[in-house]
């Protein structure tokens, strides 16, 4: 039964500023994952399961007899930023707020899976996954740790983010690396502190770890490849040293994106091998921890082509684009990645909307329904009635 769009439109629009004005931290979205399961029930999906990894919700909708199974995904998570918008359905939880448009892709995804529900038009398994603390780069893990794999198998992953300054209406990807890498990483230098006026009585850290700063430097311009991509930003150096002692100790951190993993493991090897002969060469004890909080997120071709053939159903087919450039912010969708393959892509949130995690930031309800369509769309595509 065809669904009427203009009235599944209003619906979106009312659930999204119902979020907006109901954001939750990441791991926190108890109210959100609790409207979000009394939706996917009310749509009559097969099943749906709370609480997978903290927070998360994943609703399962089957139909006719074929064993395929793709997932769809959205986060659900806010962030601590005030919110200086005046709307009437602006943030009720002071100090958070919907910043990223997570609120929005909840309610595509909730479209996405009400018009599957009712209209049908593909056979097999379509899992709805909504995710808790994307922003955080916790949240995947912890829904995949949760035995989301081995509990609610599924062979392909979609997933959207809506995108500021881009028109309404459009729809971007690419394959390959789209988003990057965000490793940290914490250098500590040990020495001997003392009086500022006798340096060479005990073995101060300072020159050590400025010396250390500037050699990192080099990872970039002289280790990488010219063709690779790669950024390792030192953005905090502290010492225990005051006005006439000079310190015993050092603290260095900072974070690098890179778009492959392989760049990635070469600026962790670098930044060991300048650090332990930095610290060699001015006799001080160093240790560095380096983390990976978000790995690239890498589409497979394949699917990137399918992404793209569903998307020209929904959208004017000159409004779909490929992205020349991946983009250095980062993204927990990676980790899916990780086990499946899938696509990653951008939909517009107008020419007029204000950045990302910005204080007046708000997501466009005008994209709603291309999106709900989209993820329809790709679902129907990937798993075709015979
Ligand atoms: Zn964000
Ligand atoms: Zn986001």
């Amino acid at each position: 039964m065809a669904m009427d769009l203009d009235a599944l439109e209003r619906e979106m629009t009312a659930w999204r500023r119902d979020l907006h004005a109901h954001p939750e931290f990441g791991f926190e979205e108890k109210r959100t994952s609790a409207f979000v399961a009394a939706k996917l029930r009310e749509f009559g999906l097969d099943d749906v399961t709370e609480g997978v990894g903290g927070t998360g919700v994943v609703g399962t909708l089957k139909r006719g007899s074929g064993n395929r199974a793709i997932a769809l995904r959205a986060d659900m998570d806010a962030l601590r930023i005030t919110e200086q918008g005046t709307q009437d359905y602006r943030s009720q939880n002071p100090g958070t707020m919907h910043a990223c448009g997570h609120d929005g892709h909840t309610t595509m995804l909730l479209g996405a899976a009400k018009l599957l529900a009712q209209e049908d038009g593909f056979d097999g398994t379509v899992r709805f996954v909504f995710q808790p603390a994307e922003e955080w780069g916790k949240g995947a893990l912890a829904m995949l740790a949760d035995g989301l794999m081995e509990r609610f198998p599924f062979e392909e992953i979609y997933g959207l983010h809506n995108m500021p300054g881009f028109p309404v209406g459009h729809f971007q990807t690419r394959a390959g690396p789209i988003m990057s890498a965000e490793d940290n990483f914490e250098i500590v230098l040990k020495g001997i502190g003392g009086h500022a006026a006798r340096p060479h009585w005990g073995n101060e850290v300072l020159v050590a770890a400025c010396a250390t700063v500037m050699n990192l430097q080099t990872i970039v311009s002289r280790r990488l490849s010219p063709t690779d991509v790669g950024v390792v930003s030192v953005t905090e150096l502290t010492t225990d040293g005051t006005r006439n002692a000079l310190p015993g100790l050092a603290r260095i951190l900072g974070d690098a994106r890179s778009f492959r993993p392989e760049v990635s493991a070469e600026i962790e090897k670098q930044m060991r091998i300048i650090a332990e002969g930095t610290a060699l060469t001015y006799n001080v004890a160093t240790e560095v921890t380096y983390t990976r909080e978000f790995v690239p997120t890498l589409n497979d071709a394949a699917l990137v082509d399918a992404a793209f053939a569903a998307a020209r159903t929904v959208f004017e087919p000159d409004h779909v684009s490929t992205a020349r450039e991946p983009m250095t912010g980062s993204e927990d969708f990676a980790r899916f990645l990780e086990h499946v393959p899938g696509c990653f892509a951008f939909v517009g949130n107008g020419k007029q909307s204000a950045p990302l995690h910005n204080p007046a930031y708000d997501f466009n309800d005008d994209g709603l329904l291309y999106g709900a369509r989209f993820h329809a769309a790709v679902a129907r595509q990937r798993l075709r009635s015979a």
